[in-house]
């Protein structure tokens, strides 16, 4: 598929660290494909370090996810073995919605010389233009996407093969290349509230140790 190709965008810069990866989500829970997602964009990037971003308030999701504690603990347990990965908190830290364009302005002033990456999927690319100051976010950084398949949530398949349809997408982006895991977050969870007490089915669908996270806190047993 073609598509526009992406600004290197590489800032003057400095020791060490010049490509850093930025992967945002609620991750109520982290699943494979959020894992998946992480392990391609550290090889394909070649990034130096990502970080792995629990929002705090997302202002573009109506439910109340999970307390922010859990979140970030299962995101330790999901990609803390990962080099190159770092858990950071700063959106549940600071005071109000979350909006990537400060995290990002953030960032690029820590890592001044660095190329920062966006990393998300499709859906969210699809997205792109309702987010707040999604101008500024093409300034700081070179979005990597990965595709998703076209139905995605509670009742759709896991092997579905449809990936969903980017060709009117008129913004510069980088494709992440891993195989199409249709699982979502709500998903794992619509799958939790109707099995309680049954673990044993998740580990298609999130890491172990995320699954035994989720047991020991009786996590997503009411219907959200
Ligand atoms: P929910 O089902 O609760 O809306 P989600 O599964 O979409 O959640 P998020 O935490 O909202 O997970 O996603 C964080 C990022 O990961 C987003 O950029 C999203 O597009 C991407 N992502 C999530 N699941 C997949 C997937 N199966 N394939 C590719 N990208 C994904």
């Amino acid at each position: 598929m073609t598509h526009p190709q992406a600004e290197p965008g590489k800032r003057a810069g400095p020791v060490g660290v010049q490509r850093v990866g930025v992967f945002g989500g609620a991750f109520d829970p982290p699943h494979w494909a959020h894992r998946t997602l992480a392990e391609t964009a550290i090889a394909q990037l070649h990034l130096d370090v990502l970080h792995i971003l629990p929002t705090g308030q997302a202002w573009h999701k109506s439910r109340t996810l999970s307390p922010a504690h859990h979140r970030v603990a299962m995101c330790e347990q999901a990609f803390g073995d990962l080099p190159h990965t770092r858990i950071d908190a700063r959106e549940i830290q600071r005071e109000g919605p979350s909006y990537t364009a400060d995290t990002l302005r953030e960032l690029a002033a820590e890592y001044p010389q660095a190329q920062l990456f966006l990393i998300l999927g499709a859906d969210q690319l699809l997205a792109f233009r309702q987010w707040v100051r999604w101008p500024e976010v093409l300034q700081h950084a070179t979005l990597a996407v990965a595709d998703r398949a076209t139905h995605i949530g509670a009742d759709a398949a896991l092997d579905q093969s449809q990936e969903m349809d980017l060709s009117a997408v008129d913004l510069p982006y980088e494709r992440l290349h891993m195989p199409l895991k249709n699982i979502s977050a709500t998903a794992v969870r619509a799958r939790l509230e109707q099995s309680v007490g049954r673990q044993g089915a998740l580990d298609v669908l999130v890491p172990e140790a995320v699954a035994r996270y989720i047991s020991a806190h009786y996590l997503y047993q009411n219907p959200s």
